[in-house]
């Protein structure tokens, strides 16, 4: 007999504990890989069991690939993997995956994703505000404010901090939207303002009418609800109406979505005039708009006209804003101005989602803007922000003339570079990025293949701005 047998009587059977008997030999390298097994009538016996037992046990190892019968060598140790060794073999994860609801993002996106994080990698697309942009000094003081004046940090209520919506009801007087804090959600990043809408507002089958291109197409938030993007043309002056009233579905609930200043790919900026024609229109057809105002304080050369919101006296418009653009995506803070039924809908979505944006967030972001530090801050962001535009716009006229076009954007984060041959932007953005460079690729923000790429003058610094322009200038001529 071995020193060890399976105990007779006992609530598992012997045969599995001779399964796990033998995994332990196998896992602790007793049993090395390569190893013969005694024959089965010796194990029988050693362990003083039937011979079918044993054979029960065996045959259960060789199912998981630990053990093989190789003729006349008999069985022998084929495996140690620790997974193998597992006594219940791990799920399928890769079948989970793929039947999760949402859809993956974009490879490129993806892509992007992980290659920012290489700091060898100059990135000319990131939409985020450089280092040395960050107040420091400013947002030391208030996080020691912050900090010395908590008392506890717990939850806060449905629709975010009292004194943060107070801070932002104030905020957005400035821009002619009146909204009071009962109108006001907070959000964890403007992202998920987008989110909630995508869960909470409509259902399965429904259209979202987008600028074409538009950031909202680099993302599948209301794909992934069976929801379907449907490009509007744009013009310089924003989206085209005549296209959006030829494309309006009255039998399908549907709801617009627009970034009407300096929008996320192109930079454009809708006029006065186009704001309120298109806010009449969607009144009259009964459409809902979402206004995405991300961008709203990096005017660079004159303030842009007011929110569309600022003209809607009926709440017709939700109002989307955020911090990350003008001070910092890390809080992740960002707004939903709408009317109280529909904010207290998300607030309650929200609530079942994360409880709530960071509270530490939300106090940092309410005493920034009461702070009184937030205007003399964007004045002198303005100011960098130009210079950085300035620069691009410099090198892109030196370097990328003869290979593209573009505008100059009046404010924003980006250029929108139109190439004068429609190159593979799945080849240009490997081969830069094997130059180092991290480019946006307009494709990814497009209903189909473009020969655009977004410059973003807010991210590198100013020399690996200049630099990365020209060099890929050089990759770009290489595929002409
Ligand atoms: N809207 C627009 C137009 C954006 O460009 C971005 C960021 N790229 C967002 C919303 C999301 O920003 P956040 O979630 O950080 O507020």
């Amino acid at each position: 007999m071995s020193d060890w047998s399976p105990e007779k009587g006992a609530q598992q059977p012997v045969y599995k504990q001779i399964i796990i008997h033998m995994k332990e030999k196998i896992a602790t390298g007793q049993w090395p890989v390569g190893m013969r097994l005694k024959p089965q009538r010796e194990l029988a016996k050693l362990y003083g069991v039937n011979r079918s037992t044993i054979v029960e046990a065996v045959d259960y190892l060789k199912s998981e690939g630990l053990l093989e019968g190789q003729g006349r060598r008999g069985t022998v140790v084929i495996n140690n993997s620790w997974s193998l060794m597992a006594s219940d073999p791990p799920p399928n994860w890769e079948k989970y995956i793929q039947s999760g609801l949402h859809w993956s993002n974009q490879s490129t996106i993806q892509a992007i994703n992980k290659l920012e994080f290489d700091p060898q990698m100059i990135r000319l697309g990131t939409g985020e505000l450089s280092g040395d942009l960050y107040p420091k000094k400013e947002m030391e003081a208030v996080f020691k404010q912050v900090g010395g004046a908590l008392t506890h940090l717990g939850y806060e209520s449905p629709k975010g901090s009292e004194r943060l919506r107070k801070a932002l009801s104030q905020h957005l007087g400035q821009f002619g939207i009146k909204a009071s804090s009962e109108n006001i959600l907070i959000v964890s990043g403007s992202l998920q303002a987008l989110q909630l809408i995508s869960i909470g507002l409509l259902h399965t089958g429904s259209s979202v009418f987008v600028e074409k291109p538009s950031y909202l197409k680099s993302l599948n938030l209301f794909q992934s609800v069976g929801m379907q993007l449907r490009g509007i043309g744009m013009d310089d002056g924003g989206i085209d109406l005549r296209d959006l009233k030829q494309q309006m579905d009255y039998r399908k609930k549907s709801l617009l979505y627009t970034i009407p200043t300096f929008q996320n790919p192109t930079g454009c900026l809708m006029d006065i005039q186009r704001r309120k024609a298109l806010l009449e229109y969607c009144k009259s057809v009964r459409l809902p708009v979402i206004e995405d105002d991300a961008y709203r304080e990096l005017w660079l050369d004159e303030p842009p006209p007011p929110p569309i919101k600022a003209f809607d006296d009926s709440g017709h418009v939700l109002y989307m804003g955020t911090l990350s653009k003008i001070l910092a995506p890390g809080l992740r803070i960002g707004w939903l101005v709408g009317p109280e039924p529909v904010v207290e809908r998300l607030g309650d979505i929200k609530m079942q989602t994360d409880y709530g944006a960071s509270s530490i967030s939300q106090a940092v972001a309410a005493e920034w803007l009461m702070s009184g530090h937030h205007g003399p801050y964007a004045e002198r962001l303005r100011a960098q922000i130009r210079t950085r535009r300035d620069t691009a716009m410099k090198a892109l006229e030196t370097h990328m003339k003869d290979l593209g076009s573009w505008h100059k954007p009046k404010g924003g984060f980006y250029i929108w570079v139109k190439l004068n041959r429609p190159i593979s932007m799945k080849k240009l953005f490997k081969r830069a990025a094997d130059a180092h460079l991290l480019i946006n690729p307009g494709e990814i923000y497009d209903f189909e293949n473009n020969a655009y790429i977004r410059i973003s003058y807010a991210y590198a610094d100013m020399d690996a701005l200049e630099y990365g322009i020209k060099r890929l200038s050089e990759v770009i001529r290489r595929m002409y």
